[in-house]
């Protein structure tokens, strides 16, 4: 895993100041790990409510996304230096000697700062936890990154090794290295796109159809015709954001549902089947409103089908939103939508470099049992697809078992399906050429997968079908 950029602590000048940055990082550590929290909800939470300073700020995100990430790796030295098992070591004192391993081996943040002031937040809470957390810490600054990854890695296999030095679960790292062979690209790809998990996304926005994105700050995104790069700033702060008509999305998301609109499809009324929390269904809502076509969206959770609202309160003329399962509803309204877009839960694999904690909580055991939900809602999707129709299966994981198998599955005992050439499709829509988003042949057509450490995007997978006319 290479370092993140050297962020010194104002400490010097403000103690106080930057110790509320770790402070901070520490609780939303804790809370990950007790509370099965979101870094990237809670800490902007924590950060606004408290009005932390922008540098600040900055430093109590790397702490806590950049611990987050390398958790693996640092559980492997502190188990060594503390001559025990991670797991018998209270999750406060756990992620205070993560946090501080995090500053000494990749912060590059002076041993004496790094060690002191996370000792001074375990003082703060538990203060007979400090005594060890200061002698681990000076234990692990005994040695460099380095040395230590040296140390940990010598004498392992080939993929235990990637997953210190990267610090994913090995099941992931062999799940991925599978998923390279299965979309058609080289495993030696392998070492670029777990690196490309560590480091930092951009904060992508979308200027939803309607609004011009050379309205919006930033840097235009090379692939999505829509997508602008956040260079600096609160999108919170934005008028196009805060009335709906711009938002904070990933490019390959944005692209998803462009590949959806590209393809050609009689007149008709849209289906977002599993539109939660709604970025694409508002992309699909603010070009519906332009053509004068309903779009209904769908999700079997409450609380995520009115994210959908609020997503798509721009166009809420356009847009029914339902509470409800795909599968059910595509018996009541068989037959009745011209563009479907089913973006089914997944492991999300492929989003791994903007949810830091997730790959410690996905299992294997997650992709088995997600299996029959994603056939079942590919099956709703095409029931309730119109003659003529496309529908777009979608995840955001290249993973083999979620993608290919299930639209191969699919297309196996479907005898009228048509797969389209996805690759060609998104080509036409970034301008780019097909071969860069090839994944494998699916029946007589072909699925695309976008790849982080390729495209700068979120690994989506987008399979496009057609329905018989
Ligand atoms: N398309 C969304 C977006 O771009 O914002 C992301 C969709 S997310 C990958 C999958 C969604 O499917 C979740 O919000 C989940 O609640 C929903 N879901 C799960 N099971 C479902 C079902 N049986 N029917 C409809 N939605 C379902």
């Amino acid at each position: 895993m290479s370092r993140p950029d050297a962020r010194r602590s104002r400490g010097r000048n403000n103690p106080q100041k930057a110790n509320l940055a770790r402070i901070l990082a520490w609780e939303v550590l804790v809370a990950v790990d007790e509370d099965d929290a979101y870094a990237n909800l809670l800490l902007p939470r924590k950060i606004a409510r408290t009005r932390l300073r922008a540098d600040d700020a900055a430093l109590a995100t790397e702490l806590t996304y950049g611990t987050l990430r390398a958790r693996g790796l640092y559980d492997a030295i502190i188990a060594e230096a503390a001559s025990r098992k991670v797991d018998t070591l209270e999750i406060p004192v756990l992620n205070a000697m993560r946090m501080g391993a995090h500053q000494l081996l990749a912060m590059r943040i002076p041993d004496h700062a790094a060690v002191g002031e996370t000792v001074a937040v375990i003082k703060q809470s538990l203060p007979r936890a400090s005594g060890i957390v200061n002698a681990v810490l000076r234990r692990i600054g005994e040695r460099s990154y380095d040395d230590w990854l040296a140390l940990m890695t010598a004498g392992l296999p080939e993929d235990q090794a990637k997953s210190l030095r990267y610090s994913h679960p090995a099941w992931i790292v062999s799940a991925l290295r599978e998923a390279l062979e299965a979309h058609g690209r080289s495993s030696a790809e392998i070492d670029l796109l777990l690196q490309s998990h560590n480091d930092p996304a951009p904060v992508v926005l979308t200027a939803l159809p309607g609004l011009d994105r050379s309205e919006l700050p930033g840097t235009p995104t090379e692939l999505s015709p829509l997508g602008v790069i956040l260079d600096r700033g609160d999108p919170g702060n934005l008028e196009a954001v805060r009335t709906g008509r711009a938002r904070v999305q990933d490019e390959g998301s944005q692209l998803t549902a462009l590949t959806l609109l590209e393809a050609e499809a009689p007149e008709g009324e849209w289906l977002d089947m599993c539109a939660g929390p709604g970025g694409k269904t508002a992309i699909l809502a603010a070009t519906a409103a332009e053509r004068g076509v309903p779009v209904t969206a769908l999700d079997a959770s409450g609380h995520r089908a009115d994210l959908v609202v609020d997503s798509t309160r721009a166009f809420a003329d356009t847009v029914e939103v339902f509470k409800g399962d795909g599968r059910e509803f595509a018996e009541a309204y068989p037959g009745e939508f011209t563009r479907v877009l089913v973006d089914v839960p997944c492991s999300g694999l492929g989003a791994l470099r903007r949810r830091p904690e997730a790959r410690w909580r996905r299992s294997s055991e997650d992709v088995r049992t997600l299996r029959p939900l994603q056939d079942g809602l590919l099956r709703a999707a095409w029931q309730a697809c119109a003659p003529g129709g496309v529908i777009a299966y979608s995840t955001c994981s290249p993973h083999k078992h979620e993608t290919l198998d299930v639209v191969r599955a699919f297309a196996a005992d479907t005898p009228a399906v048509q797969i389209l050439n996805t690759p060609d499709h998104l080509a036409r829509v970034t301008g780019q050429p097909a071969e860069s988003f090839a994944s494998s042949a699916v029946g007589d057509g072909a699925a695309a997968q976008l790849w982080s450490h390729v495209h700068e995007t979120d690994g989506m997978f987008i399979c496009l079908i057609r329905c018989p006319a």
